[in-house]
């Protein structure tokens, strides 16, 4: 598989889960055959099984990136929300480690309704345990973030980054490319200069998502499987399924089409729109249009 990604000059190479580490051995090994490679790697992680030697058996191994992810300032919402005590702990003293051991290391934050209230605190927290940077990503409503109680609403969106856009405006500590915004949209509409830090949704363009068991996917937000690696070379089956051709004409259709902001926006995630209706000609749930559709 790494040989197969590798040949098609793949730029970035990210290693997820679920949490990845629970097959550290595997992890290694697919970083070793990586290494050399010129694209960037990256590692996302809860930190639990993050101790200094891990990290510097990871960064041995080529690692250049991870991604940490904290849910919360508070130890005690962050463990709730992971389910595990001691995951809050867990995850700062990984990002201690990662840092020493000189792997650039982020913390990656999901925006829910049980957090979006406080992005100051966390990036607070974060810039005294001299993590290299925050990425934020609002809640996608697909897999089990169909089956919370609470969906993150607009609103909530809205104001947690609207918090992070005056954090970044107002202390000196905080420089604009140290906040990562996985939602165009937004950023770019409260002030336009943060549509830098933005980055637009790739999925199915230029990113592929493989599951655990060779499943190849547009996406990790959604369960549409375009084939199997284990059936099927990468290649083939990136350039011979027509569902992935559908979704790559009509990225940018329906009311997307005739919106002024598509340049900067391509209708956010096309994950999302496809696991809540399910459609391809259809804007992203969180659209900030979608009241005026
Ligand atoms: S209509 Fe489409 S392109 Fe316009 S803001 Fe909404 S999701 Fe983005």
């Amino acid at each position: 598989m790494v040989d197969q990604i590798a040949d098609r000059g793949t730029e970035a190479l990210s290693i997820t889960g679920g949490e990845p580490l629970l097959r550290k051995e595997l992890v290694l090994r697919i970083l070793e055959r990586f290494d050399g490679h010129p694209a960037v790697t990256t590692l996302n992680t809860s930190g639990w099984f993050v101790n200094m030697e891990m990290a510097k058996k990871l960064k041995e191994a080529g690692l250049q990136k991870v991604q940490i992810s904290l849910d919360s300032y508070d130890p005690k919402t962050h463990d709730r929300f992971r389910g595990m005590k001691d995951s809050h702990t867990r995850a700062i003293r990984a990002v201690e480690y990662c840092v020493k051991m000189g792997l650039e290391t982020l913390v990656r934050t999901t925006i829910t309704p049980y957090n979006f209230d406080s992005m100051p605190e966390i990036l607070n927290l974060i810039l005294t345990k001299v993590s290299h940077g925050l990425v934020v990503k609002p809640l996608i409503p697909s897999g089990r973030g169909l089956q919370m109680d609470e969906p993150l609403t607009y609103e909530q969106h809205k104001r947690a980054i609207i918090d992070l856009i005056d954090m970044i405006r107002m202390d000196s500590r905080v420089s604009q490319e140290y906040v990562h915004f996985l939602s165009p949209c937004l950023p770019f509409l409260i002030d336009g200069d943060f549509a830098v830090n933005a980055e637009k949704c790739e999925c199915g363009e230029r990113l592929a998502f493989i599951t655990s068991m060779g499943d190849v996917q547009p996406c990790g937000y959604t369960h549409h499987v375009l084939g199997n690696i284990l059936e099927m070379p990468l290649s083939s089956i990136w350039t011979e399924s027509r569902f992935l051709k559908n979704w790559q004409e009509n990225r940018i259709s329906g009311k997307c089409k005739s919106c002024g902001f598509v340049q900067t926006c391509e209708g956010e995630s096309r994950a999302a729109a496809y696991e809540t209706t399910p459609r391809l000609d259809v804007p992203d749930p969180m659209c900030w249009r979608r009241e005026q559709h």
